[in-house]
Formats: C-alpha cells, sequence, structure tokens
C-alpha cells in the first residue's frame, strides 16, 4: 500500500502517513470504492482482449494497437493506486502488450502485402504525372 498523496510505502494500518503527515483513512476509502478488489481492473482485461482480437485481423490492426496503448496506460494507472498488478489488470496489461506487438506486425505485413500489389512502377506511374503537373 502506497500513500496516495505522497507515493511514501506505508507500514501497518496507520491512519496517518508517516512521510507527509496526511490523513490517509478518506481517501484510501475512496479509492477501494473506485478500484475494488478486482472490480476496474476488468475493463483493463476487456481492452487487452480486444487488442489482441482485433490485432490479428489486417482491417482493424491498427485498433488493436490502439486499444493495447489504452489498455496499457490503465494498467499502469492501476498499478500507481494499488502498487500491484495481479489478477485481470496484469491479464489485461499482458494481453495489451502482445495486442500491440500484434497489431504492429499484422500492420508491417499488411502494408508489405499491398506494396506487393501495387508495384513500385504503379506507384511512380500515379505519381510522376502528378509531379510532372505541379512543375
Ligand atoms: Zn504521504
Amino acid at each position: 500500500m502506497k500513500c496516495p498523496y505522497c507515493r511514501n510505502e506505508l507500514s501497518g494500518d496507520s491512519d496517518h502517513c508517516p512521510n507527509c503527515g496526511r490523513s490517509i483513512v478518506v481517501k484510501i476509502k475512496k479509492e477501494e470504492d473506485y478500484i475494488g478488489p478486482l472490480g476496474t481492473s476488468r475493463p483493463i482485461l476487456t481492452w487487452g482482449i480486444l487488442a489482441i482480437g482485433l490485432g490479428c485481423i489486417p482491417i482493424t490492426c491498427v485498433l488493436g494497437v490502439v486499444f493495447g496503448l489504452i489498455g496499457l496506460h490503465k494498467a499502469n494507472n492501476y498499478a500507481k493506486f494499488t502498487g500491484t498488478l495481479l489478477g485481470p489488470a496484469r491479464a489485461g496489461k499482458i494481453l495489451s502488450i502482445l495486442g500491440i506487438s500484434m497489431g504492429v506486425i499484422v500492420t508491417v505485413l499488411t502494408v508489405i502485402a499491398l506494396s506487393q500489389h501495387f508495384s513500385m512502377r504503379d506507384i511512380m506511374a500515379f505519381i510522376l504525372p502528378q509531379m510532372r503537373s505541379s512543375l
């Protein structure tokens, strides 16, 4: 458990933080309402599952990266609050990272596949007349 104000590591069940002296009871009660034992760690897992699901599909792979980054951000915030990352939050973080990796790989493969379908000559044939007309 960490002090919600100064992030000092707290020991035992004191009412005040020994570092900054502030009362921690009210704040922690609020955060437990907000986080819950597994409560708000579930959305992290949902973002992670969405990230890896969408990251595998060529059309949605970019969304997989975006959702993965959101999941990772939420997991890091959760870890900042609780000082640990367990259960669904931990699984969500792992899935988010996998989703980002998968999304990037599938995006690169898709770009390679598209660039082979449209050869360099096609691209130049499209670009050159435009360059000429702009000169
Ligand atoms: Zn403190």
